[in-house]
């Protein structure tokens, strides 16, 4: 068995692990930010917990990364950065801009966040740098330019949509409000949709298998707990809007 063999196998366990996610989710609600709930075992602090659960996405990744072949080369160099310009942000600025209080997240939580990472920071970085074929016309590819865009885009919206939730709380304040303005007037979670567009760009311009089990695992994970965030909202506000969706405008 080849290396090349080991990494598609990889890629087809994380495929697999998304249609494993859908459901699992979709049944138990990941217990971590308002569905915490007891009976999961130890918790360690929410802001501890993002930099554990996402520094191997960032860390690990850029160490796959440069062992790679193609690591210096111009498309793989541009595809790390756009990687990096999320990761870095999601595990080292995120994590001190929500305002967290004294609330924690489940070890079980954070350990199968961490196995997850590992998975997909080989599946995504070893692709890139060493068995993805990418010279530099790749990046004037329209599937490339259109696919970075989408997670160009992506990328600003979850963040604005995740510093609007970060502001809803006054200093010292755990509880929720109804997000308004901007996307949240269409749906109930706009964080999501975004990190859903961020990875779908990933795949496009990734063009790959690795990519692409990456965007189906994203979707996998999130839109469930959109629909979860979004019944939550409706039963715990008598007064919340009634057109909004739980996570794609007019549809869903
Ligand atoms: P949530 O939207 O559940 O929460 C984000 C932050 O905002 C939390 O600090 C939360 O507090 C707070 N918050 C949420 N709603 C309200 C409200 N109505 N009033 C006041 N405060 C509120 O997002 P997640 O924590 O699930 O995810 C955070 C980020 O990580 C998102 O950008 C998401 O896209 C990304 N992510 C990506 C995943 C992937 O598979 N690629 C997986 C999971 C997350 P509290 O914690 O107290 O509820």
């Amino acid at each position: 068995m080849t290396e090349s063999d080991i990494h598609r196998a990889a890629v087809l366990l994380e495929i697999g692990l998304a249609a494993v996610t859908i459901l699992a989710v979709s049944f138990i609600v990941a217990p971590y930010g308002r569905h915490a709930r007891p009976g999961f075992g130890p918790a360690i602090p929410q802001r501890l917990a993002w930099v554990l659960m996402e520094s191997p996405a960032s860390l690990v990744w850029l160490g796959i990364y440069a062992v790679g072949a193609n690591a210096t080369q111009a498309a793989p160099l541009a595809m790390m950065a756009l990687w990096q310009l999320h990761y870095v942000q999601r595990t080292f600025v995120y994590p001190l801009r929500i305002k967290a209080g004294n609330k924690t997240t489940p070890l079980v939580v954070v350990v199968s966040a961490i196995v997850f990472n590992l998975l997909n920071a080989y599946v995504n970085a070893r692709w890139v740098s060493h068995f993805g074929r990418y010279d530099s016309s790749w990046l004037t590819d329209p599937r490339f330019l259109v696919g970075a865009l989408l997670m160009l885009g992506g990328f600003s919206l979850n963040i604005h949509a995740d510093s609007v939730l970060a502001r809803l709380r006054k200093p010292g304040e755990t509880g929720y409000k109804i997000p308004r303005g901007g996307l949240y007037e269409l749906v109930s979670c706009p964080n999501y949709l975004a990190e859903i567009l961020e990875w779908c760009g990933w795949a496009l311009l990734t063009w790959s298998l690795a990519g692409l089990s990456f965007a189906l695992y994203t979707i996998a994970n999130l839109a469930p707990r959109a629909i979860s965030h979004h019944r939550w909202y409706r039963e715990k506000f008598s007064d919340y809007p009634k057109e909004r969706r739980a996570l794609v405008p007019f549809v869903l």
